[in-house]
């Protein structure tokens, strides 16, 4: 099979919802989405449709008494019988010629930007996205497909190595096998299927374990997959509680590998069990685990404070604070910072809160009723480290949670140094542009990170000294893009993967060296 010619990598376009006729066909396909709740989504296990009776049921985080669907749950029988499969048919998979395994993806990319506003649709009623923040998951997804695509077909030939006298010399890039790739719901498509097809594309066999509180999302990818060409013992969707079915997963000798994004608690628990030498496992486990931030903004005295202010708020209240990316520090220099205070103020109290299908609102509600009892719980903790500027409050049938700014926080508060991960902004101020940067940095993670200066030389030093694995200068620390910001963190926040950039294939692949003596 020859390799297909794929045209230069290119991120997937964004529809714009200011157009009004954008606008109504992303109403229309919520319409027709709304048509198709409420049904029963299996799981495919060894490459069988499978239920267990048991049952998890979606709902619609701006109207909790709306039922998305119910998704049948796995136990761990079920998770075992996945691994157990999943390695049965590596051999077959991963023989799949690269090309065959690329044209999958491409052909998934396609499904999905045939089916955006359908997708859009599904993210907005289960995971309460707004249009703009739903465009720009289904996008990303999109683009994951694209660019892996890519990648593998760089890996599949690589470049010639050092040729000895007398030798052919050569290195090839084989799959591992079974990796159990778990991630969490706050980009319930893209991460799922960046995450998903990474792995797939280099030839191992997978076994998907989605959140659970957007399964739904989860099953329709699934279909995509197989629609595109996937073969259905290539992946097993096991839907199930993660407590229940998590350490099974993990701990399986079958297990080669563990993609896991989402919190440092389950990342850091993964980590260990993983190491744990299991009777019958004959690897060293990979690990790759993303997991939380607690991203700061620096803001300088000799900056436009209005581009500040409008990055802080974007960066802490897109998609309500619910991203591992998201703002939850602005660190401010003490010439500017009542300045700012207003400013941010001002921004954070025009921004409209409501269903997340109503494009008229900028912020919908958070996930659960569990994250916003988390979430107003550290609200009263920051009432205490500091002052409340606005927000504070909880109201309606939905998950709805007022963006939150709470200033003259002192860095060993707990609201400054712990993942909230909901609209909660804690804002501190800095003397200098130095003691900014020693506040920024004071932190167990290193995710993503802003300064919004207009001093080259204090530009240079954030490069330098900005401990972060994403670091944006003048600009928000949200909305990395497929190819351009290769994404992952430090410290805490996890293995530093870079999701999305040239080197992410390798963690799901190994190298084989073979010299080959010219007789
Ligand atoms: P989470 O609670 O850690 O859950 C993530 C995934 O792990 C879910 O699928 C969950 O399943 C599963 N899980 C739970 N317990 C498990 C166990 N014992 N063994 C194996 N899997 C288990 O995180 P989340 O609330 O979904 O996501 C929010 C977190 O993700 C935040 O900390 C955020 O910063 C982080 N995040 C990081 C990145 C990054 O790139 N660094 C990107 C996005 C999000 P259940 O739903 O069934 O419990």
């Amino acid at each position: 099979m020859s390799a297909p010619t794929l045209p230069v990598y290119a991120n997937e376009a964004y529809t714009d919802f200011t157009v009004p006729a954008n606008r109504q066909r992303q109403q229309e396909a919520i319409a027709a989405v709304r048509g198709d709740l409420g049904r029963q989504y299996d799981n495919w296990i060894a490459g069988q449709a499978t239920q267990t009776g048991q049952w998890l049921e979606s709902v619609n985080p701006s109207q909790p008494s709306e039922i998305i669907g119910r998704h049948a749950k796995a136990n761990a029988d079920q998770a075992r019988l996945a691994v157990e499969d999943a390695h049965a048919f590596f051999p077959i998979w991963a023989a799949t010629p690269v090309e065959q395994r690329v044209e999958i993806l491409v052909k998934t990319a396609a499904i999905l930007r045939g089916r955006k506003p359908e997708f859009n649709a599904w993210l907005v009623l289960e995971s309460g996205k707004s249009f703009a923040e739903a465009e720009a998951d289904t996008a990303e997804a999109i683009d994951f497909c694209e660019y892996y695509a890519r990648q593998m077909l760089r890996y599949a030939s690589p470049d010639p190595i050092v040729q000895m006298p007398g030798e052919k010399n050569e290195l090839v890039y084989l799959p591992l096998g079974v990796g159990v790739v778990i991630p969490p719901w706050n980009f319930p498509l893209a991460i799922l299927a960046g995450t998903a097809v990474a792995a797939l594309v280099c030839g191992n066999t997978v076994v998907l374990k989605p959140s659970s509180e957007t399964p739904i999302i989860a099953a329709k990818f699934v279909e995509v997959l197989r629609e595109a060409g996937l073969p259905p013992r290539a992946l097993n969707l096991c839907v199930g509680s993660g407590s229940e079915v998590g350490d099974t997963l993990v701990t399986h000798p079958k297990t080669r590998f563990v993609s896991f994004t989402g919190s440092r608690e389950i990342g850091l628990r993964i980590n260990e069990l993983a190491a744990r030498p299991q009777p019958g496992c004959i690897w060293i486990k990979r690990v790759v685990a993303e997991m939380g931030g607690k991203d700061a903004i620096l803001v300088d005295e000799d900056c436009d404070l209005e581009a500040a202010a409008t990055g802080v708020v974007q960066s802490a209240f897109g998609f309500q604070g619910q991203k591992c990316s998201a703002c939850s520090r602005a660190i401010v220099h003490e010439a500017v910072y009542d300045e700012f205070l207003e400013k941010v103020k001002a921004k954070t109290e025009a921004l409209t809160q409501g269903a997340a299908d109503d494009p008229g609102n900028a912020m919908g509600p958070v996930i659960s009723a569990k994250a916003r009892q988390t979430i107003l719980a550290y609200i009263e903790t920051g009432k205490s480290e500091g002052t409340l500027v606005t927000g504070g409050g909880s109201s309606g049938e939905g998950y709805f949670i007022q963006p939150t700014v709470i200033a003259d926080v002192d860095r060993k508060a707990r609201i400054f140094q712990e993942e909230i991960f909901g609209p909660v902004l804690a804002i501190t101020k800095a003397r200098d542009f130095d003691h900014g940067l020693e506040l920024v940095n004071d932190s167990d993670y290193g995710l993503t990170g802003a300064v919004y200066t207009r001093d080259k030389t204090r530009l240079e030093k954030a490069r330098r000294l900005f401990h972060v694995g994403n670091l944006y200068l003048n600009r928000k620390c949200t909305g990395a893009m497929v190819g351009a910001h290769p994404f992952g963190g430090f410290n805490m926040s996890g293995t530093d993967s870079k999701a999305g950039g040239p080197d992410y294939l390798l963690q799901f692949l190994q190298g084989k060296s073979i010299a080959e003596k010219i007789l």
